[in-house]
């Protein structure tokens, strides 16, 4: 049994889903305008647990992840995602470039490092851009259900013809006019200030926007929530079983999805919608301001395995607040060297053989009863310690640990297999490259890298010393 904490019921509820064993499970991704930071990548590992979790459990998961690419406003910052300018153009006007080059940088470089932390992908990983026509026909529906209003300005959800508008926060109507921030230029065309835009005209302060598509009601682009709605609808039905994103989402992007969605089909739309909290950085807020709304590429370039950095999450439970400092960060590497060590010690021994002692099961058991209870990872990662310290026999600690790691993700397979299959050559390649490296001849490292590389096989320095990965 996994029981999940419902931010809709604010309760943790046994999980069933919809159409057992299939899972649908929708990700709010990143809007592709700059580089995720490590604040966004605790929420897609926290994601990724989810995923792997219900695999575990033998659910079959259909994963679909959005990258937005058009119509996140930067006022969003500010809890007023129908503010500002579009992120997109923002990033463009940055770069000096246009705005599709810009969301196809950002894109590439999110698949990319994503693969540093080990999170799967997603059975689909869809563009806004690519539904457009999809967010159309879904704000022509709310248009006949008299859901939503045109203006000059665009066409706006009616939040007052939605009596059920703001279910998942708990904030009522009243609580958000009033926190409606007076330094947030507001549209005097809307009915309510809470009514939110479905499509953007080009006209006003957006006459100048790339991108642009023509609709029944004036060219324009659509606003950044209706794509979430559209496209989970478009392609995992119009009920899902599972919803997440980050804790930021819970007041405006999520509520304004599902009103769109159960406005729409008359329908629940999500059954259970789960949310990631804040990461902290230094004991503070993190911000681009502030110069500590860190990258992957930064983690990497101070040396880290960014496994180190998935290890350093899954040490707090996602609805708790996380601080990320380097220290921990170190410490979290080191942890995770511990646990690799485990395994290259004895990559003589064959793998994949079943930890079936009394004592093996309930090791499994514990760890399940962890990661089952709302995705208890410092309490699994407890469990694995455990065994790494108990007297079990050292193949069916390996085996276990195997097993754990198919839901932790920490990569020890990829570590484990490559010790144990790669010959005498490629050791002494390794071993060459070093003493080259040491030496600071980097051209002849280079060189030995390359040889490894032929024989199929990429060399990844970390802080434990050089691992050989069998290339993908
Ligand atoms: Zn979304």
């Amino acid at each position: 049994m996994i029981t999940l904490y419902n931010s809709l019921t604010r309760s943790k509820e046994e999980f069933t889903p919809i159409n057992p064993p299939h899972v649908s499970l929708y990700t709010c991704g990143p809007t592709v305008y700059d580089y995720q930071h490590i604040g966004n990548w605790r929420t897609f590992v926290f994601e990724d647990i989810l995923r792997r979790t219900l695999e575990k459990n033998n659910y079959k998961v259909n994963h679909v992840m959005n990258a937005t690419d058009v119509g996140h406003l930067s006022g969003d910052n500010l809890g007023d995602a129908d503010t500002g300018e579009d992120k997109m153009e923002k990033g463009a006007k940055r770069e000096k470039k246009n705005v599709w080059d810009v969301a196809q940088f950002y894109l590439d470089d999110f698949v990319q490092t994503r693969e540093w932390l080990n999170i799967l992908p997603p059975a689909k990983f869809v563009r806004a851009t690519e539904f457009i026509q999809e967010q159309i026909a879904l704000i022509q529906k709310l248009l006949d259900k008299d859901l939503a209003y045109e203006t000059e300005t665009g066409v706006f959800f009616s939040v007052d013809s939605y009596p059920e508008y703001g279910k998942l926060s708990g904030q009522k109507l009243v609580d958000k006019r009033v926190a409606s921030r007076e330094e947030v230029e507001e549209d005097k065309l809307k009915k309510n200030p809470a009514d939110f835009a479905l499509w953007f005209k080009t006209v006003g302060k957006f006459a100048d926007h790339q991108m642009r598509w023509p609709a029944p009601w004036g060219e324009g682009f659509p606003g950044w929530h209706i794509e979430c709605s559209a496209m989970a609808m478009s392609l995992l039905g119009e009920q899902i079983d599972i919803h997440t994103g980050g804790v930021d989402h819970v007041a405006i992007h999520h509520t304004n999805e599902i009103a769109q969605s159960e406005g729409a089909t008359g329908k629940p739309f999500a059954k259970y919608w789960m949310h990631g909290e804040f990461l902290m950085v230094d004991g503070g807020r993190m911000g681009k301001s502030l110069g500590n709304a860190y990258t992957l590429h930064d983690i990497k370039g101070k040396g880290f395995d960014l496994l180190a950095l998935r290890y350093l999450y899954l040490g707090a439970h996602y609805r708790d607040k996380l601080n990320f400092t380097w220290d921990s960060l170190e410490a979290a590497q080191t942890a995770l060297v511990r646990l690799r060590n485990q395994f290259i010690a004895h990559s003589e021994q064959r793998i994949g053989v079943e930890a079936t002692s009394d004592t093996g099961k309930m090791y499994l058991q514990k760890f399940m009863d962890a990661i089952n209870n709302d995705l208890n990872t410092p309490q699994a990662l407890a469990v694995v310690w455990e065994a790494v310290k108990s007297d079990l026999p050292q193949e069916a600690k390996r085996s276990l640990l195997l097993g754990f790691d198919k839901v932790l993700g920490l990569g020890l397979e990829t570590e484990i297999v490559t010790e144990a299959e790669t010959s005498q050559e490629v050791q002494e390649l390794v071993s060459a490259r070093e003493e080259a490296r040491r030496e600071g001849d980097f051209a002849k490292a280079d060189q030995v890298r390359q040889r490894l590389e032929n024989l199929g096989y990429t060399v990844k320095d970390t802080k434990s010393g050089p691992l050989v990965v069998p290339k993908v």
